[in-house]
């Protein structure tokens, strides 16, 4: 019965999608309100257990971190970065139960909110709300991957990591306080002697994130082979994180501006897509040196692998990807057609510009990305006039960015304020 159910629901979720596609429903205000009368209660809950597990300064700068963080998570429920009891909400609660089933050290308490964000990560707060991005769905290739990413979660959430960050936060500002002291009382090399605290704190930083994520992640392999899932998908989640890009690297040809942007009133200027010259342009002295000590993330995933194979013989083998369950394809495509919705929730919308000319590049949902082009367009549009596009819409930065996506930010910048409004207004008022 069960399976019928599941058939007739994908068999309707097929049909609807002979429309246009409706993006998820944010205006859920009761809901909304229930989660933040229980955040609020837990928050302050939370904030009373510091004050008296540490006494004395500790506890105090303890719960100013709190406050300071429920006041700003509020903010974010507030400015609907959340949806609520959305399609994926069972999923994460079925995989949960499933771990929980042979592992009692999973807390009970666990509150779960999706959020708005395409980003492929989650994130466990010391008071037991757990927030999935919508971006895994999109990314992960099966359940079996999804569950290994709340595995390692409730890895740090088992060890307190979020605790043990604050407090190690706490020491460090003091001593950072006493150094810049006696910094300010030498006259020699004050620059540079600044910059190596900062830098020395940045890289102490990155070295205990490393030591924390490779404990989340022995934990969080614990509990997922504790369960019914399968091992070495855990070592193909890490390997599919690697891979991803906030933007995407798929290239926009020529070709596809010249079909989107040549339109009945406006035709194509070749000199849209000619590019800046930055051969003269001066790299930031700052950041240069930063980047040379690398702080890059990426080859952190590569060790974290190794870790988990020196520890766990059975990972040894690479085994290729599980296939996804029909239940998780519904999920992954509900997860991307979400992607335009998202970036215009978070004002992504030279981003989000970009995402929509490469589905259309590759033939998907046409009527649908040709909507969402014209509503970003039209932002784009308001933001020119109020001279804020800046805000909107990243500057070219040869160095960190790809060939098609420096492409076409030359493109946006070289659109006039009419050029801007024309695209906007066609993509809005299409109909076919
Ligand atoms: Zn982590």
């Amino acid at each position: 019965m069960k399976k019928l159910i599941s058939f007739l629901f994908l068999y309707a979720f097929i049909i609807s999608f002979g429309q246009v596609y409706q993006p998820i429903d944010t205006a859920d205000y009761a809901q909304r309100k229930d989660f933040l009368k229980i955040f609020s209660v837990n928050a302050e809950n939370l904030i009373k257990k510091s004050k008296t597990d540490y006494s004395g300064k500790k506890g105090n700068e303890l719960s100013k971190y709190y406050k300071e963080f429920e006041k700003d998570f509020e903010g974010k429920v507030k400015e609907k970065d959340f949806v609520f009891n959305s399609v994926f909400d069972s999923k994460v609660k079925s995989l949960i139960e499933r771990l929980k089933k042979n592992n009692p050290q999973i807390p009970q308490n666990l509150k779960i909110l999706v959020a708005k964000d395409n980003t492929p990560n989650a994130y466990c707060f010391a008071d037991g709300t757990f927030v999935i991005n919508m971006g895994l769905f999109n990314w992960l290739n099966n359940d079996d991957q999804l569950a290994a990413v709340i595995s390692h979660e409730l890895g740090h959430k088992i060890s307190e990591h979020t605790l043990k960050t604050l407090l190690s936060i706490i020491d460090q500002d003091q001593m950072d306080r006493t150094v810049v002291q006696s910094i300010k009382s030498t006259k020699e090399n004050r620059n540079q002697r600044a910059f190596d605290v900062l830098k020395s704190r940045i890289y102490r930083k990155g070295a205990e994130n490393r030591r924390q994520e490779m404990q989340a992640d022995s934990l969080g392999y614990v509990v997922f082979k504790n369960s019914d899932f399968k091992k070495t998908e855990f070592i193909n989640t890490l390997k599919r994180l690697e891979d991803f890009d906030t933007i995407s690297p798929r290239t926009l040809k020529v070709e596809t501006y010249k079909k989107y942007f040549n339109l009945p009133q406006q035709a194509f200027k070749d000199k849209w897509l000619k590019k800046e010259d930055f051969s003269l342009y001066n790299y930031n002295h700052f950041k240069e040196k930063l980047d040379k000590d690398s702080l890059k993330s990426h080859p952190e995933i590569v060790l974290r692998i190794n870790n988990l194979k020196k520890i766990f013989p059975e990972l040894k083998t690479d085994v290729a990807d599980e296939k996804p369950s029909d239940s998780y394809k519904t999920l992954e495509k509900i997860a991307r057609m979400e992607t335009l919705p998202n970036f215009y929730h978070s004002e992504d919308y030279g981003v989000g510009i970009y995402a929509s000319l490469q589905f259309l590049q590759d033939e998907e949902e046409e009527k649908y990305y040709k909507n969402w082009l014209g509503k970003c367009f039209a932002k784009i549009y308001e933001a020119r006039k109020n001279y804020n596009l800046n805000r909107y819409l990243d500057r070219v930065d040869p160095k960190n960015q790809s060939e098609s996506y420096q492409q076409f930010l030359n493109f946006m910048w070289n659109l006039s304020l009419d050029e801007i409004k024309n695209i906007a207004d066609y993509y809005r008022t299409e109909k076919s």
